[in-house]
């Protein structure tokens, strides 16, 4: 029996591991790093959502490639749920939706009983192992000590995007994928904060929550956080994909008060001090009222300019934030050098599956629900390949 030889043990490799080793194949994962998913750790740091719990039909609508849509169909975000309890991680949905491991659940923990399982299911890890090229028969490889030729009958690479390089995912790949006339859709920077013209330093790490932010494409109910470059959260990484559309610098607004109308909050003025009424009767929070007092003396003192500022504060976007720094990439593996398994059509017996294919996604568990989606399926379908 042949083997299958996955390389990038993120999520998504380590999903197709998994399905394929509980098919019966013997399976080999290789990683450069000297440990599994780094980048999978990294984001439990932060949230670690590893799903969210909406409908499917609003869950498929976050996605942008038609693709990946139907994947994440077939791979749900309650088979994340039922997976995760197999491998002895119980879940629950906080209060905004998003499925998390159970509370006093470590992510190092979630990973562990992960790795566990695949090894209980045989399956072989190499660590410090590059993939550097391939052709139709051989995967080759650096190490610390040597370059390594390896033959092969079937591969998947999860290689992932090209945030976060110092985790593993440094997109070094895809000058190897240039190189073989694989095409790749531009990658770029996804779920970042943006850098302001304008800086709101005595504002760093202070929220402004209950807000909306739009342009003249899309609006976000939600959240955001000064830093001392910009700002950062998630209603600003859900506008991202509406904001690369436009060259920098452009103008982001924020409603502070979106529960009542431009003429509401004027009429509230009617006879009362300024900073009473954002207080006492509009109920601002002191970031909000902070942010407020920074306008223009003219404006500031003006019922009608500040209701409209209010309504309509503008932030002016000076750029993305590195690559380096950002949760996700946008752009990847085009679609259309793909086959209906994932496999490649010019390397037919080279799969590709995660981050690496040309998607995006916001936060919230959407990124790794479609890492696991993608693994999952290509060895579903690779299964149904008799070759391998
Ligand atoms: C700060 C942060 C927070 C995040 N929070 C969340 C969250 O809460 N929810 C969510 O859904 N998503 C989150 N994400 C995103 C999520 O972690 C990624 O989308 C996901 O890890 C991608 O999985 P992947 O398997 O495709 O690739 P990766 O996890 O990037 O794994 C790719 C693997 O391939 C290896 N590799 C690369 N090139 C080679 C090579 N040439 N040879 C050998 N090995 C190679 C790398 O070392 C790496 O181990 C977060 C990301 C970050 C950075």
């Amino acid at each position: 029996m042949g083997v299958i030889h996955i390389i990038g043990a993120g999520p998504a490799g380590l999903m197709a591991a998994q399905q394929y080793a509980l098919q019966g194949k013997s399976v080999v994962v290789y990683d450069h790093k000297p440990a599994a998913a780094r980048k999978f750790l990294v984001a439990g740091h932060g949230g670690f959502n590893l799903s969210h719990s909406e409908p499917t039909t609003d869950f498929i609508s976050r996605y942008d490639a038609k693709r990946i849509k139907e994947i994440v169909k077939i791979f749900t975000n309650q088979d994340t749920v039922d997976w995760l309890q197999s491998i002895g991680v119980p879940t629950y949905i906080g209060s905004s939706g998003k499925i998390f491991p159970r509370k006093g659940i470590k992510p190092i923990e979630v990973l562990q009983r992960w790795l566990h399982m695949l090894s209980g299911l045989g399956v072989e890890f190499r660590f410090g192992y590059r993939l550097i090229d391939f052709d139709s028969q051989k995967l080759i490889f650096t190490t610390d000590v040597r370059t390594e030729e390896i033959t092969y009958n079937h591969a998947v690479l999860a290689l992932g995007g090209k945030s976060w390089p110092k985790t593993g995912s440094d997109g070094e790949w895809l000058s190897l994928f240039q190189r073989k006339d694989i095409s790749v859709t531009a990658i770029g920077p996804s779920n970042s904060g943006f850098e302001l013209s304008v800086k709101y330093p005595q504002l760093a790490g202070q929220p402004l929550k209950n807000i909306r932010v739009f342009n003249v494409q899309a609006e976000k109910s939600g959240e955001l956080v000064f830093t001392d470059y910009g700002i950062e959260g998630a209603a600003i990484y859900y506008m991202n994909r509406f904001v690369r559309t436009e060259a920098f610098p452009q103008t982001l607004y924020v409603d502070l008060k979106p529960s009542f109308t431009e003429a509401h909050i004027r009429s509230k003025f009617e006879g009362d001090k300024i900073a009473d009424v954002l207080k006492r009767k509009l109920r601002l929070e002191p970031t909000k009222r902070e942010l407020l007092r920074t306008l223009d003396k003219s404006v500031y003192t003006n019922p009608g300019k500040l209701a409209l500022a209010i309504k309509n504060f503008p932030l002016e976007l000076k750029g993305f934030r590195p690559i380096e720094e950002v949760i996700s990439t946008y752009g990847g593996v085009s679609w259309n050098e793909l086959n209906d398994d994932l496999s490649l059509k010019k390397f037919p017996s080279i799969q590709c599956c995660g981050e690496m294919l040309d998607w995006d996604a916001p936060t919230g568990g959407y990124l790794l629900q479609a890492c696991f989606a993608t693994g999952h399926f290509a060895a579903r379908k690779g299964t149904s390949n008799s070759s391998y």
